[in-house]
């Protein structure tokens, strides 16, 4: 049996001066689980990671992992590694001793900490690069070596701030799939800041919504996105529709909607725009009280009767799908 390593927030809060970027936010994460701190620029998520890691103070409320308090450790004391947006990597230093450099601080033997550090690299397939220099390396090839840095101290959790935004598209979608894997591996807490929706869906068991220093909603990914609980977060996460209806605001899947003329429909509306995306069409409408909203309908579903920009249609859901909203 692995130790319970639990990671905790309790109030945790941060001010710069009279800034409040982290506002007395608790939260509770399980061993092993891949959480996603997601939320727009400026909420709170980098300053939240950076309490975890120690490397900024805390002002308030404490970090606690495994039921120890660490608010107050140095970074390298807390069983925490972190691995940077910029990935941080040493110019003058080959990939190796990049990866054993911590291990070198530590006092450990050249020869001992090569070992371990070419085992990390094994650990992210890049054992034929240990002897390159940064400059010589890809994006890709520098985010795993700053993975084989971070891990070389065996963390309990590690904390990744936006690992995958210095890479382009295509190269964002593998390298998340690694980090997933590496993690589903490792067995370890990750910790992933991102203000990516799509990032977050895709990575994270639990997911953590920031909104003005404050966490808006979490839980696991899937209850969050089925269930948003304010507009904030149907927005944030996007694929929901926020509409005010006669008795109240609530989100709707814009996959839970569908174009009925019948007397299903519960909401009648004008075509404004229509995108085809490949495997479905994006029909947006205005409907009363002069809102916008979006069905995504499969391409069957559409071109079995097409629709026209400017045409009136009707929009029907389950009651099921529409979800009340806090505000
Ligand atoms: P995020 O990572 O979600 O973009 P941050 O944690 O970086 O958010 O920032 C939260 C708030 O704290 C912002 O208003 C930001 O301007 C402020 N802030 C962050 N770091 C500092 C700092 N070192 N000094 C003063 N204010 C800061
Ligand atoms: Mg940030």
């Amino acid at each position: 049996m692995s130790q319970k390593l639990d990671l905790e927030f309790i109030n945790l809060t941060k001010r710069y001066g009279a800034t409040v970027a982290v506002d007395a936010i608790s939260y509770h994460f399980a061993t092993g689980t891949y959480a996603c701190l997601l939320g727009p620029s400026g909420c709170g998520k980098s300053s939240t990671l950076r309490m975890i890691a120690g490397h900024e103070t805390v002002s308030e409320g404490a970090v606690t992992l495994g039921g120890r308090d660490i608010s107050h450790l140095p970074p390298a004391k807390r069983g925490t590694a972190m691995m940077f947006q910029n990935y941080a990597l040493f110019p003058h230093l080959s990939v190796l001793d990049n990866v054993a450099f911590s291990l070198k601080m530590q006092g450990v033997e050249t020869e001992k900490r090569h070992k371990r550090a070419g085992e990390m690299l094994e650990l992210v397939d890049m054992s034929a690069l240990s002897n390159r220099l940064p400059a010589q390396l890809s994006g890709g090839q520098q985010q795993r070596a700053a993975l084989a840095r971070a891990l070389i101290t065996k963390p309990d959790v590690l904390l990744l701030d936006e690992p995958l935004s210095a890479l382009d598209p295509f190269l964002r979608i593998r390298m998340r799939a690694e980090l997933k894997k590496l993690q589903r591996e490792l067995g370890i807490t990750f910790i992933h800041v991102t203000h990516g929706q799509d990032e977050a869906l895709a990575l994270a068991d639990e997911i953590v919504v920031m909104n003005n220093a404050k966490i808006e909603q979490a839980g696991q990914t899937r209850s969050v996105f089925d269930a948003p609980k304010t507009a904030f977060v149907a927005r944030f996460l996007g694929s929901h529709n926020v509409v005010k209806m006669p008795e109240g605001m609530v989100a709707i899947r814009s996959d839970a909607l569908t174009l009925d003329t019948g007397e299903s429909a519960k909401l009648p509306g004008t075509i404004t725009n229509i995108e085809y995306q490949g495997t479905h069409v994006a029909v947006t409408a205005m409907v009363p009280g002069d809102q916008e909203v979006t069905a995504l309908l499969s391409d069957h579903e559409f071109f079995d009767s097409p629709k026209e920009i400017g045409e009136a249609i009707g929009l029907g859901w389950e009651a099921r799908a529409a979800q009340a909203l806090a505000q």
